[in-house]
């Protein structure tokens, strides 16, 4: 069984409570109003070993890890006129399994091609 303490519980708890994605800061926020004892460097200790227990999945987004506790895909849309980037929701892992041997737990995406705005622009 995994020792737990007031710390790890108060950390997990705080986790818990994010129904997005959330980065390491974030974390840290809620958890040091709580606890002004735990450091950052703790949170990210705990947030590795978290990913790497598959307890929460972790993305890359704008050079920043971003992590989540119910979320299994992070996807952008971006487009290579504007450089805007969108986040866009896939719902499902469905598609994916026959590409893949093993088994999956999340996946990441970038998607690149052309926005409405600048669309419309070309229409002119
Ligand atoms: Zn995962
Ligand atoms: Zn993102
Ligand atoms: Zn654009």
């Amino acid at each position: 069984m995994k020792r737990t303490t007031p710390q790890k519980q108060l950390i997990e708890k705080e986790i818990t409570s994010f129904s997005s994605f959330f980065n390491a800061e974030d974390l840290y926020k809620k958890v040091s109003k709580k606890n002004a004892k735990i450091g950052i460097a703790t949170i990210y200790r705990f947030l590795n070993g978290l990913t790497k227990d598959g307890e929460i999945h972790s993305f890359q987004c704008n050079r920043k890890t971003l992590y989540s506790n119910s979320k299994k895909n992070h996807c952008h849309f971006n487009c290579e006129r504007c450089g805007e980037r969108k986040h866009i929701d896939l719902k499902k892992l469905d598609f994916l399994h026959q590409q893949v041997e093993g088994e999956l737990c999340h996946f990441q995406i970038d998607i690149t091609g052309v926005c409405k705005r600048c669309l419309n622009k070309l229409s002119f």
